[in-house]
């Protein structure tokens, strides 16, 4: 089939998060399974310093076309590459008053909040470019708000023309928490009919919603994981959006998102001193003296080091743990945690971190490489969050061999068989339910028990290790959607 990818991230051209990754590898694995993919992104500043650091080719496919909707005009210039590592099309929609800004979600120089305009300009042009360059897709694959738009312009009349008449449309729902809400009076902005200012289109109580306007109307719509996708439909994680899912039940399913195996594999991995596999777990403690060195912590092979990746945002439950850092110190544990996000967190983390100096080491800020080596060094990894519509962390950790300790919440709960004394024959982690600092500080003591018995500590490793989390799985899912 001809699939078309419209996302707002693409990885590695710009990302903030999981949404950049799926729609960097998916449609690797699409093509594998033999679909004809073409990904549209925006030209972001960071796109363009990817491609100049990077030197990778980058084509203008044709003259900067006007793109007229609504009471809007605007240029669009079309550059093509290929997806990194393939020969998957990749065309960017380049317009520097919507898109060269300092972050990817930054607002208009001027203040504006002007997000719904420049993703509505974004769906327009992608339009557009399959008209004048002849796309026809059969399965038009949006991600998120930002594309929400799409699916309700194919059912407004889009599919009278040639290049989409056959073209359904899939909706993939990566953080129902961010809706693209905006105020009644930019309807008029999306230059739909007034048959879609509707409560069966995007009127929500008087507020104007792209996403219920795509779970309503895409011809299928998916979720990140199977239990996100069950838990969205209850109010308490439904953000207000939960009765809409119930009503498209029949239309609606959790795939779980895959991993980069080249990326993530403890054996090849670049980022870290020492490589190793399951068959040789002994030289993972080698990682781990390497990583306490960096972090100028005192190495015993006894001490349980539990180490965190993690945006420092309320989704992901770091709140939970500042009540109970010092406790898990005095339990045992080395504590080397890295993120960054909001300032109360990084503060209250740093804090923590400085006055624990000799058991802790918190280091605020993005880095990659260091996110590898404590994948690859910690004896565990904490994710406390709040919710998780997949989580690609715990995954990285079960890969690395490091058992985690998670919120069984969303996708942590469908990849982290928690050990509860009984279940060793299965079990690869260690959770807890309530978001309660005493559960978090529960489950890693749990967890450190059990590190000090070195036959069960490796079977749970091995468990891990040994398991599937590659795209293939999730893409043979997928083309069940885009069939349907
Ligand atoms: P989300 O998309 O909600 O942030 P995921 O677990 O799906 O959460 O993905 C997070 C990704 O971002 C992972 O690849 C993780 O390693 C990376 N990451 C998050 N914070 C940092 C950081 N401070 N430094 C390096 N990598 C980070």
């Amino acid at each position: 089939m001809r699939v078309v990818f419209a996302s707002a991230e693409v990885s590695p051209i710009a990302k903030t998060g999981g949404l950049g990754d799926v729609c960097g590898s998916l449609p690797k694995a699409l093509q594998k399974l033999g679909h004809d993919v073409v990904v549209f992104m925006p030209f972001y500043r960071q796109a363009r310093q990817w491609f100049e650091k990077s030197g990778a080719p980058l084509h203008p496919l044709m003259p900067t076309q006007v793109i007229a909707w609504a009471n809007w005009i605007a240029e669009a210039t079309y550059l093509r590459a290929s997806l990194p590592g393939t020969d998957i099309p990749i065309v960017f929609v380049a317009n520097d008053f919507f898109f060269e800004r300092d972050q990817i979600y930054s607002d208009a120089p001027d203040g504006w909040h002007d997000y719904l305009l420049r993703y509505t300009f974004f769906c327009r042009a992608v339009i557009r470019a399959c008209e004048l360059l002849d796309i026809r897709p059969d399965v038009l694959h949006c991600h998120d708000w930002h594309t929400a738009l799409l699916p309700l312009y194919l059912d407004s009349g889009l599919r009278s023309v040639p290049q989409f008449q056959r073209a359904k449309s899939v909706f993939t729902i990566h953080n129902l928490n961010y809706q693209g809400i905006a105020g009644p009076g930019a309807f008029a902005l999306t230059g739909l009919h007034q048959r879609y200012w509707a409560p069966d289109a995007l009127e929500h109580y008087g507020t104007l919603n792209p996403m219920k306007g795509a779970i309503l109307l895409a011809n299928q719509v998916t979720t990140v994981s199977p239990n996100y996708g069950r838990e969205i439909m209850t109010p308490q994680l439904g953000a207000g959006l939960d009765g809409v899912l119930r009503s498209i039940n029949y239309k609606f399913l959790g795939i779980l998102n895959g991993i980069d195996a080249d990326e993530w594999n403890p054996l090849t991995d670049p980022h870290l001193p020492v490589n190793y596999d399951e068959t040789m777990l002994r030289e993972k403690t080698r990682v781990k003296r390497a990583l306490l060195k960096e972090a100028d912590l005192k190495f015993s092979q006894k001490t349980p080091v539990i180490g965190a990746v993690s945006r420092l945002v309320g989704q992901k439950g770091f709140q939970l743990l500042l009540p109970v850092f010092d406790r898990l110190i005095a339990a045992g544990a080395q504590l080397l945690i890295l993120g960054s996000g909001e300032p109360d967190l990084e503060n209250a983390l740093a804090y923590l971190g400085e006055r624990f100096r000799d058991r802790a080491k918190v280091w605020l800020g993005f880095d990659n490489a260091l996110a590898h080596r404590i994948y690859g060094g910690a004896d565990m990894l904490l994710m406390p969050s709040i919710y998780e519509p997949c989580g690609l962390n715990q995954m990285y950790a079960l890969r690395y061999g490091t058992i985690p300790i998670v919120r069984l919440t969303g996708g942590l709960a469908d990849t982290v068989i928690p050990y509860d004394g009984t279940n060793l024959d299965v079990a690869n982690g260690f959770g807890f339910v309530a978001a309660d600092p005493r559960e978090l500080q529960l489950a890693s003591w749990l967890a450190m028990l059990n590190f000090k018995d070195g036959a069960t500590w490796k079977t749970l490793q091995t468990h891990g290790m040994e398991q599937d989390f590659s795209w293939e799985r999730s893409a043979r899912q997928y083309d069940e959607v885009y069939r349907r």
